[in-house]
């Protein structure tokens, strides 16, 4: 599945290459993704100039002066330049045509979006898909205070917590592993129970683990463009993550595995408390 990481990678890179762009067509080959590609979308976006590209979360939104176009790419998908005369393949839903090359979108799972959300519905943040998502974790607005306060009185692993996305957005499961092995914070710890001075360390490790996932894949972005759809993550050096019984690469006791709502966690009993 793309992650925050993964999706931010091909956010830049559309940004570097088809920002001030207008749009010579769009063509709407299979409409059936999560919700129907909105049917009025070529009339939207015809002889429009795609003024910069944005994300929020795990969507893209592909900013143009009536509107914004917003892109999940679901479990399996693909948004990836093309030239015009590229071959079909199965599960090519939707084109969105410059005059050199194109702007595919792929996704054989069909469980990414691809929806429409007018100017004059005011920012795209107030989507409802869009409206409830937790902070950005590269945002001024992320850090231990917010962790804390959002956190007072939870009950919830801290772990499950990151995964599901409220207070902040990105982490997904092996981030959330990894950052709490950097933190020090045992993942089963009930998130109303760590102080702030913790917090401010898992803030500082969220970033860092994110942000070496974004440094990875931009090295790796060519691979990833042309692996014919392949997704997941980007390659990290892991502390923990998919290592049960391996040495802990700080104090050598053997790493461990625990499911949280059916979600694999990894961890060090010696360094996490
Ligand atoms: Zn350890």
């Amino acid at each position: 599945m793309p992650e925050l990481p993964e999706v931010e990678v091909v956010r830049a890179g559309l940004s570097g290459s088809a920002a001030g762009r207008r749009v010579q067509g769009v063509t709407v080959r299979v409409p059936a993704l999560r919700w129907p590609i909105p049917a009025d979308l070529p009339n939207m976006l015809a002889r429009r100039v795609l003024l910069q590209v944005g994300r929020r979360g795990k969507y893209l939104l592909l900013a143009f002066e009536n509107g914004w176009l917003i892109v999940h790419l679901g479990m399996s998908g693909t948004f990836s330049w093309k030239a015009v005369d590229a071959p079909l393949r199965a599960h090519d839903h939707f084109d969105l045509v410059f005059d050199r090359g194109l702007l595919r979108l792929n996704d054989p799972r069909r469980f990414g979006a691809l929806l429409w959300h007018p100017a004059s519905a005011g920012p795209p943040e107030t989507h409802p898909l869009l409206a409830s998502l937790g902070v950005e974790p590269f945002s001024s607005a992320f850090n231990g205070r917010l962790l804390f306060e959002a956190t007072r009185g939870r009950k919830l692993a801290i772990k499950s917590l990151l995964l599901s996305g409220s207070v902040v957005v990105g982490v997904g499961n092996i981030y959330a592993s990894e950052s709490l092995f950097r933190a020090g914070i045992r993942p089963s710890t009930a998130a109303g129970r760590i102080s702030h001075a913790r917090y401010d360390r898992l803030a500082d490790a969220i970033r860092a683990t994110l942000s070496e996932a974004i440094a990875a894949g931009g090295s790796t972005l060519r691979d990833f463009v042309s692996s014919e759809g392949q997704t997941g993550y980007f390659q990290l050096d892991c502390f923990v993550y998919d290592r049960a019984g391996d040495p802990c690469r700080v104090c050598a006791a053997p790493i461990r595995m625990l499911r949280q709502q059916q979600r694999a966690t990894y961890w060090c009993a010696h360094c996490q408390t």
